[in-house]
């Protein structure tokens, strides 16, 4: 009688707010392996991977260690994440080191699911576990509302895109919907966001043929250097602006004019972000202020206007995200509303991490931009306002 048993086992902990420690162990009748990596919540990618054998067959299993490193940087959220670990780790390595990193993946989604749980229920103190978990069908965010604690380094420099830009009209872009200059505020490329499946060359060439005037490269805690963005703009001839998508111990906020470095390790404070984007003289924007909150219905869960309006990030910002691609129609409907009782500017941007999501939502201003200063200066003017660019050009 053949007996064969495996098991698989997984442990979690946080190291801090924006780090888990991941342990897993693979045990069957042959092979015995572990593996340790470490994964950044905001953007749920793994920072590092390594591994060890406990027990082998043949002098080429401990090759396969090298090739697990090569799973640093990987998305957890990638929709292909079986495949790439099952390719790079499994292939070229060891097939037993694949399966355990995708339990792992596995785990840390149910944990990062758990925290957000945790976090929102800081405002729900009823919401049941499972209450949350069915009520919410989107990939993982993570906004959380928690008091957070290690200041992190921010860094001003004084460095802006100075050249006047292209103008998109000039070529080929006349069809527009109607009048202004509209930019896509709120896009992501790979590797700088390693959830986004894009490069910055796809994106703006897919911007410019669907005739958005600009678009802005948003990546998560990365701020685009000006050279690589100065060569942009001349390889394509299209406006490409800058901004950064800071995940704050308060949720994500897309800043503009700031030039900042966070050392790693600990969220940034929104208070902190803020008094770095007034010094730079910036501009700080709230993305998708209620992703997440309301995939359980707004009666559910009792989110008035009223209460949604004394959110404390409200404090620290100077306009409003009310249209994402990321999020439900729902959630965009009620950031209008609490935008409009707080009297605060809004803007819209797609989110985009795919071609085809360039441009779902992007934010129209009534005169040209044509620097990092114009961009400023319009979003400071509080004149711009949200469309839905692609549907209305209905495009596929
Ligand atoms: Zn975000
Ligand atoms: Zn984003």
């Amino acid at each position: 009688m053949l007996n064969f048993s495996r098991n698989k086992l997984v442990s979690i902990a946080r190291k801090d707010e924006d780090t888990l420690l991941v342990h897993g162990i693979l045990d069957d009748v042959i092979y015995g392996l572990e593996v340790d990596a470490t994964v950044r919540i905001s953007d749920m990618t793994f920072l590092s991977v390594n591994g060890k054998w406990n027990r082998y067959t043949t002098p080429e299993c401990p090759k396969a260690l090298p090739f697990l490193r090569e799973a640093t940087g990987f998305c957890i959220n990638d929709k292909n994440i079986t495949q790439k670990l099952q390719k790079t780790v499994g292939r070229k390595g060891c097939r037993h080191f694949a399966t355990i990193l995708i339990e792992c993946c596995r785990s840390v989604k149910e944990a990062v699911r758990i925290i957000q749980w945790e976090a929102i229920k800081a405002d729900h103190p009823n919401l049941t576990f499972e209450e949350f978990v069915n009520g919410e069908p989107r990939e993982a965010s993570y906004d959380s509302a928690e008091e957070k604690a290690s200041p992190p380094h921010i860094e001003v420099r004084e460095k802006t895109v100075r050249k006047d830009m292209p103008d998109a009209r000039d070529s080929g872009g006349q069809d527009k919907t109607s009048g202004g200059f509209v930019i896509d505020l709120h896009t992501h490329t790979f590797p700088a966001s390693p959830c986004s499946s894009v490069s910055e060359d796809d994106l703006i060439t897919e911007a410019k043929r669907i005739s958005l005037d600009g678009i802005c490269l948003a990546d998560h805690n990365y701020v685009w250097p000006v050279s690589r963005v100065e060569d942009l703009i001349q390889k394509h001839g299209f406006p490409v602006f800058r901004g950064n998508e800071v995940t704050t111990d308060q949720g994500h906020m897309l800043v503009f004019g700031l030039e900042k470095e966070i050392r790693s390790g600990g969220l940034v404070k929104i208070e902190e972000l803020r008094e770095a984007v007034e010094e730079a003289d910036g501009f700080m924007i709230v993305a998708h202020p209620f992703r997440g909150f309301l995939t359980f219905g707004v009666g559910q869960l009792g989110l008035t206007v009223e209460k949604a309006m004394e959110r404390p990030f409200f404090k620290y910002v100077d306009a409003i995200e009310v249209m994402n691609g990321k999020v439900t129609e729902k959630e965009n409907g009620f950031a209008s509303e609490v935008s409009a009782a707080l009297g605060l500017p809004v803007t819209g941007g797609s989110d985009a991490h795919e071609v085809s999501e360039v441009g779902l939502y992007a934010t129209r201003f009534p005169d040209s931009i044509k620097n990092e200063n114009d961009l400023l200066n319009a979003l400071k003017s509080g004149k711009g306002s949200p469309l839905a660019f692609r549907k209305e050009k209905t495009m596929v």
